[in-house]
């Protein structure tokens, strides 16, 4: 047979995103979507723009979207990338900042996504395990002649690095970016954004899928020093020039200016993770503190949590099982409704009963 493809699209072994199933009876707690509407700004602002403009290119750099992402983060303009949906965003820097000759670090349980950024553009990557209970070892972090990346909080443990640990692993790897992956920290983390005028080797990524209720847009951006802006721009100028669409752009600027409403749906979701995490523990899950919107459960011993991914999946309930070493016998739960939540608790409790 023919092969038309190059080595490298044979040899990929792509990322897998969770199921997006058709329905409107499915409680959907397997990809940390949020169960809110975004904000109604976001609708007011997409529906303000003028048809006709469409015509037009967009702002290359992001227009409205960069200008309020830099406000929010009290940045300059210049000191913020934006991209289509942060996966783009983490795309472009791993390109910009490493390579065949640079490597990179990450924690061995994280976002399952870097392996396959890192394969893509021949990176070599190394990993440092967790401890048994999930956390970062932060110290083996030190002195490394790679790159790091880091998700905080981690996913899919929930589990949340201090500022200050942070700032001990740009303190000891001044010679390479260190990428910090902030898609769940508007769920009670501690944003780094502040350390990046101090540390021109920091570069925090955000998305807007996650606490703006925003994933249908794709919109996520960076903040770093010009000098890694400019690196991450030389590469958007070498695949494409226009990453964000201009209702992408306006949405996700009304999203950032709207502050008020995301805290109040944060702390919502807040609320439902603790009620959650109680009502697992309470059925014998061992489940890790999450400052994220999901929870990272294992179930009781005599049932595997395959088999409860199955069962839930019958009871039209997803959500997400990794069969990856270590974690297999976890399940990620997004943080869907009370109401979710509660159909989620009942199905548990009848099969673990
Ligand atoms: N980082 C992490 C840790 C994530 O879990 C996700 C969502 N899958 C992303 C980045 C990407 O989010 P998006 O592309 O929707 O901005």
């Amino acid at each position: 047979m023919k092969d038309l493809l190059s080595k490298k699209t044979r040899e990929i072994v792509p990322y897998v995103a969770g199921e997006q199933p058709k329905g409107t009876d499915i409680v959907k707690l397997n990809t940390n979507e949020s169960p809110y509407a975004p904000s109604p700004r976001v609708f007011e602002a997409v529906s303000s723009v003028n048809g006709e403009i469409l015509r037009k290119y967009p702002e290359p750099a992001g227009g409205a979207f960069r200008e309020a992402a830099a406000a929010l983060c009290n940045v300059k303009v210049s000191q913020i990338f934006c991209g289509n949906g942060s996966d783009e965003v983490l795309a472009f820097a791993f390109q910009a900042f490493y390579g065949p000759e640079r490597g990179l670090t990450a924690p061995d349980i994280t976002y399952s996504f870097y392996p396959v950024w890192a394969s893509l553009y021949d990176i070599p990557y190394r990993t440092i395990p967790l401890n048994d209970r999930f956390l970062v070892n932060v110290e083996a972090f030190f002195g490394l002649d790679t790159g790091v990346v880091i998700a905080n909080p981690n996913a899919p443990t929930g589990i949340a690095l201090t500022k200050k640990e942070i700032e001990l692993i740009l303190i000891n790897n001044p010679n390479h970016v260190v990428i910090l992956d902030e898609a769940y920290v508007g769920f009670g983390g501690e944003s780094a954004i502040d350390m990046v005028s101090e540390y021109d080797n920091l570069l925090v990524v955000r998305t807007l899928s996650k606490a703006q209720s925003l994933a249908g847009i794709r919109a996520g951006y960076a903040v770093g020093s010009e000098a890694l802006i400019d690196g991450m721009m030389r590469i958007k100028d070498s695949v494409n020039s226009y990453p964000v669409n201009r209702m992408t752009s306006e949405a996700a600027a009304a999203a950032l200016r709207d502050g008020q409403y995301y805290r109040m749906i944060a702390d919502r979701i807040m609320k439902t993770r603790t009620w959650t995490t109680d009502t697992l523990r309470s059925l014998g899950c061992t489940v890790p503190d999450s400052k994220a919107n999901f929870v990272f459960a294992a179930p009781p011993e005599g049932i595997t949590a395959k088999q409860v991914f199955e069962t839930l999946k019958e009871n039209k309930i997803y959500v997400r099982w990794f069969n990856l070493p270590r974690i297999d016998n976890y399940l990620r739960i997004s943080i869907g409704t009370d109401e979710q939540m509660e159909k989620l608790a009942a199905c548990l409790k009848k099969m673990l009963n």
